[in-house]
């Protein structure tokens, strides 16, 4: 028997009575298990299991199968539901994840910015925009796509008062270096590279807190996610349907 902590984060039936559960583990990356009897757990148990719950999960293999054989939950984001837009920006969130970590990565960091970062979505702590980048910028880098943003490519000046951002090219280029094409090229002023430069290097103590006007906010949103989505390859149906409900 295996003992894990981690965060359910996708659900779906399997024959009458059991169902599947996609669990974000720290040690074993995302791994499947299957809970026998799903529809009659009720009360604790029951909601150990749900989407989003974060769980103690005791686990034994069977063939190609992992079975649950209990679970514990340490807490349970029922906060999210009250909220369509919540529920939904979150199910994204738990979609890139199923997406980009494969079984066996060490994920520590990355079941640290997911529970943050449902934390203060529940709570109402920091606003959705705000966390929908630092989850996108942050993750993105935590898995390899960390984009250089310490200097103008050209001539290392630190701090332009204004710069160019390239998604694609993954650095930025100082007004008087640059010589791209301004269309494919993000044009921004040093109060969104800070914004960036927090996001992917600061300590996940001090993630979390930093504040910007809504225009840089704007800006830096746009941004994040187009990081994400390019790099990544994919679209995402539950990003669709999130920013369906904002418009
Ligand atoms: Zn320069």
């Amino acid at each position: 028997m295996t003992t894990v902590k981690g965060i359910v984060i996708k659900e779906r039936t399997a024959g009458e009575q059991d169902k599947f559960i996609d669990v974000l583990t720290e040690e074993y990356g995302v791994i499947e298990l299957t809970v026998r009897g799903a529809k009659k757990i009720s009360g604790k148990s029951g909601s150990s299991v749900q989407l989003f719950a974060y769980s103690n999960f005791c686990y034994s293999q069977r063939g190609e199968y992992l079975i649950l054989n209990s679970a514990e939950p340490i807490r349970i984001f029922y906060g999210l539901r009250d909220s369509l837009t919540k529920i939904s920006l979150a199910s994204y969130f738990a979609d890139v994840l199923r997406f980009c970590i494969s079984p066996e990565t060490n994920s520590g960091d990355i079941m640290r910015l997911f529970l943050n970062t449902l934390h203060y979505l529940e709570k109402n702590l920091r606003n959705e925009k705000m966390l929908k980048s630092i989850f996108e910028l942050r993750l993105m880098s935590e898995i390899g796509f960390m984009p250089d943003v310490l200097a103008c490519r050209e001539c290392g000046l630190f701090e332009p008062a204004e710069l160019f951002f390239s998604v694609r090219e993954s650095c930025f280029y100082c007004k008087d270096c640059f010589h791209g094409n301004a269309d494919e090229w993000y044009k921004i002023k040093i109060s969104v590279l800070s914004a960036i430069r927090h996001i992917l290097l600061s300590d996940f103590d001090r993630l979390y807190n930093f504040r910007t006007s809504d225009e840089t906010m704007d800006r830096l949103s746009i941004i994040a996610e187009n990081y994400l989505v390019l790099h990544l390859e994919r679209n995402f149906r539950t990003l669709d349907f999130y920013k369906s409900l904002k418009i």
